[in-house]
């Protein structure tokens, strides 16, 4: 088979990472509805404020614990309390700390693709953080390159393309998001592998788009070896 490279995604294509998210989520919403919201309400507001934030300040735990007070001050308005706040911080601060969860099957089948292909980690999010991320989770030496970037869309795909000299008829992106992984590789021109996670994030969620290239859909990472 001839050498393809391969572009992988990092969150939730190798390790757990929302559902860390989903979890701090819910309990926050535990902690405001008794300001007499419904869970529903709480979250579309938390969810408007995440979008508002990301354009201003990235992804990442700090804008993300941002976002999470912002919405609290908001909704909690003159019934705020410090202590409220400072429990969500703290909540924050484990997040951080939380070390990788490597998904199932995910090192072996690395050592399996990184013998026969080209293999560079494609990620978004703040640069240090998720570099931070990528060490502990023992897997950078799969990888020829580690590529982070504040937003994954086809200008970003297009110039990894360009600064890697990838041949796009076997160039591939791999990972769990139709709008950062599987959409704009597409519209860049390269072919994806769409393996979906029960625990995408839903700003990430979106109908996956057909393009020029190769669409394969798998339900889970060990399976690549069927495929190259
Ligand atoms: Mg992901």
């Amino acid at each position: 088979m001839k050498r393809h490279t391969l572009l992988i995604d990092a969150d939730d294509t190798l390790w757990e990472n929302n559902v860390f998210f989903e979890k701090l989520i819910d309990d926050f919403i535990s902690l405001v509805e008794p300001c007499g919201y419904s869970r529903a309400y709480i979250r579309h507001i938390l969810n408007e404020t995440e979008r508002k934030n990301i354009r201003q300040y990235g992804y990442g735990v700090r804008s993300f614990g941002r976002s999470l007070e912002e919405t609290y001050l908001k909704l909690a308005d003159q019934m705020a309390q410090r202590e409220v706040l400072a429990k969500v911080h703290n909540r924050v601060m484990e997040l951080e700390r939380t070390p990788p969860k490597i998904l199932d099957g995910v090192p072996e089948t690395l050592a399996y693709l990184t013998a026969r292909h080209r293999l560079i980690l494609f990620t978004k999010g703040e640069p240090a953080e998720q570099a931070a991320k990528v060490e502990r989770s023992g897997l950078q030496g799969f990888f020829e390159a580690i590529e982070i970037v504040s937003e994954k869309d086809a200008k970003t795909y297009g110039a990894l393309v360009h600064k890697h000299k990838i041949v796009k008829t076997y160039g591939w992106m791999i990972g769990n998001s139709p709008r950062s992984d599987i959409n704009p590789a597409m519209e860049a021109g390269l072919n994806a592998v769409y393996i979906p996670h029960v625990n995408t994030w839903q700003l990430e969620q979106e109908a996956v788009l057909a393009g020029s290239g190769k669409l394969v859909i798998l339900p889970a990472f060990r399976e690549l070896r069927n495929h190259f």
